[in-house]
């Protein structure tokens, strides 16, 4: 057999959202980097981000405190303290160096003449501290940091590539030369149009693949967010923390043909009402707030009465307002809905809930370093401690800056006394064939993001989640079964490790015997106060301690006294 080239990087980013695209463009004046990206360099989660991103700027009444304070009561006891603060305190440069790099923030002229940047005020925030493109600020952002990658000496891109694994030194017995070796090397990446598998080499891999709502049936998030980073970094050793804490959107488009439309808080704000398919509204039952109440009870209550009557959705009303309002206030929305047939002018929409955020992830310190020597991981794939136990809206852009400049930093400071990796194994495909059934792919996928939605939902229960864990159990079996016999494509990649996600979420949400933040459950309706709350921290079988003080930071936001569980499967790479 010939053998496979293999590619040589400094540092290998797999993700090109806010988080990848803006470390790529950091390192880029001193290091040779590959940026992989499943599809096209803009897709993912940052291209559809709607409201903006968080940050107090020096002129503004707003304060770093006053931030903090509300990044913290949103995250229910859960925020690490000292990486709110960092966060927060890195926000006004992140934006300066957004601004440099020519993202077009909406403006307005005061009273005397002068451009400002016009801010908004999103839940959970005290102060206008949200710096936003009209409605469409994920896709600005996106745009100009492709547009600023493309072209860009020292990037090579690769599109529609898929990371399948990270690479690690060869396995040894003693646990010293174990620390000593418990480096990543590099990753194997698959071309989606070749179908071949290539051997990445790099001094340092970077995970920035975004988050893992796709395990869920409704999610605002695009095709791409399936955990891949998370559950790659758990295949190799890594801890992860608070995957129970999936944040719910209350209104997606519920449409056959729309998938992932958001449809905005701010419809509700201007007196949309939430009814029942037999038009009685039933919010007030729920909170004296009606549709004002906060995203997570209002999602709450959707799912409750979806659950009660066996409804696939309920409906939103905002034509009470005149025909013009709606057209201008919601042009977006006004004109998606109609190339469904549904003119909101006129009738509801029907909306359901949707996983829009995962708050947890691989588990890092403040510079995005990993349990694993040369791997980072950076934006919705990590858990920094930022968010605790519920993210406050536009903190997760604010986060992807923020940790991808400090994990760029890291990198080019350790960067000369890594040396280039050796030669590696390269992907054998000797003992697999092409796959014989291709239905049990799709018809997995459906099942695991069926169940997921039913029993690990907005609302949980015990009973619930014994048995979405019976079920992964056996779809792990099977995937992982067919894994080992058929040659991988996309949707097989994606599919393991969406059931890789999926057990992990579960597990977590069994180990919190409390309801808190995002997470609640019937069977432990009340927070426990009693404790000192704890993070939820999940450990793999072949987890490693670091030997130096690479990850020592993390011990500052993860309670390691709290149950650390190890997964019941021996995890070890499954490579053909
Ligand atoms: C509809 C919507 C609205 C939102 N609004 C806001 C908002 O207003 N403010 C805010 O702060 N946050 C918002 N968020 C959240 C925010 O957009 C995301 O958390 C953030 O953009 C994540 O950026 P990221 O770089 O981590 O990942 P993403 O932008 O999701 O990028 C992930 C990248 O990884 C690639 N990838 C994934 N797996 C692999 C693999 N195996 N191999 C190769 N490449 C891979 C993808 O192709 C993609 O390039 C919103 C999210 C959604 C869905």
């Amino acid at each position: 057999m010939k053998p496979q080239y293999q590619y040589q990087y400094d540092v290998l980013v797999i993700g090109s959202g806010a988080s990848g695209a803006s470390l790529a463009l950091k390192l880029a004046p001193s290091a040779k980097i590959a940026v992989i990206s499943k599809k096209e360099l803009t897709e993912g989660c940052t291209l559809y981000a709607q409201g903006g991103i968080a940050g107090v700027c020096k002129n503004a009444e707003d304060s770093i405190q006053a931030h903090v304070d509300d990044t913290v009561n949103a995250g229910a006891g859960l925020c690490d303290p000292n990486i709110v603060r960092f966060a927060v305190e890195n926000g006004e440069k992140q934006i300066e160096w957004l601004i440099d790099k020519k993202v077009p923030f909406t403006q307005q002229t005061a009273a005397n003449g002068e451009q400002h940047y016009h801010l908004t005020r999103e839940g959970g925030h005290t102060h206008r501290r949200v710096f936003h493109a009209t409605d469409a600020t994920g896709e600005a952002i996106e745009k100009t940091l492709v547009d600023n990658i493309i072209g860009r000496q020292n990037i090579d891109i690769f599109e529609h590539h898929i990371a399948i694994d990270l690479i690690m030194e060869s396995k040894v017995s003693d646990v010293q030369t174990q620390q000593q070796n418990n480096r990543c090397v590099g990753a194997y990446i698959l071309d989606r149009k070749t179908n071949s598998v290539a051997v990445f080499r790099a001094r340092f891999v970077v995970l920035a693949s975004g988050g893992a709502s796709k395990v869920y049936l409704y999610t605002s998030n695009p095709d791409v967010s399936t955990g891949d980073g998370i559950a790659m970094a758990w295949r190799a050793g890594c801890r992860v923390a608070n995957m129970e804490f999936i944040q719910f959107h209350p209104t997606c488009l519920y449409h056959p043909k729309a998938k992932s439309f958001l449809v905005t808080e701010a419809l509700r704000g201007e007196g949309a009402k939430l009814l029942l398919p037999n038009g009685k509204p039933f919010m007030q039952q729920f909170d004296p707030r009606g549709e004002l109440a906060p995203r997570d009870i209002v999602a709450r209550a959707i799912d409750h009465e979806m659950k009660r009557l066996g409804i696939p959705c309920v409906h939103l009303d905002i034509s009470h307002q005149s025909e013009d309002f709606i057209k201008s206030h919601f042009p977006t929305i006004y004109s998606r809905c109609l190339e469904l047939g549904i003119d909101i002018t006129k009738e509801p929409i029907p909306v359901v809930p949707a996983a829009h955020y995962t708050c947890g992830g691989v588990m890092t310190n403040s510079v995005g370093q990993t349990d694993i020597s040369g791997v980072y991981a950076i934006g919705e794939t990590a858990f920094t401690g930022l968010h605790g136990a519920n993210r406050m809206a536009s903190n997760s852009l604010l986060e992807c800056f923020v940790f991808a400049t400090a994990a760029a930093e890291d990198i080019l400071s350790k960067i000369d006394t890594i040396p280039y990796p050796p030669i590696q194994s390269e992907w054998d495909e000797s003992r697999v064939t092409n796959s014989d059934e291709e239905v049990v792919v799709s018809h997995n996928w459906d099942e695991l993001r069926q169940f997921m939605w039913d029993y690990v939902g907005i609302v949980r229960t015990n009973k619930r989640l014994e048995r979405a864990k019976h079920r992964v159990d056996l779809l792990t079996h099977e995937i992982n079964d067919y894994y080992g016999n058929f040659r991988v494509n996309n949707d097989l990649i994606e599919l393991r490790n969406l059931v890789q996600v999926a057990e992990l979420i579960i597990r977590s949400a069994m180990l919190r015997k409390e309801s808190r933040g995002l997470h609640y459950t019937l069977d432990y309706p009340q927070t426990n106060e009693n404790t000192q709350p704890h993070n939820t921290v999940l450990t793999p079988t072949n987890y490693i301690e670091p030997m130096s003080d690479e990850r020592a930071n993390a011990a500052t936001h993860a309670d390691q006294s709290h149950p650390v569980t190890t997964p019941p499967n021996k995890n070890e790479n499954i490579l053909h």
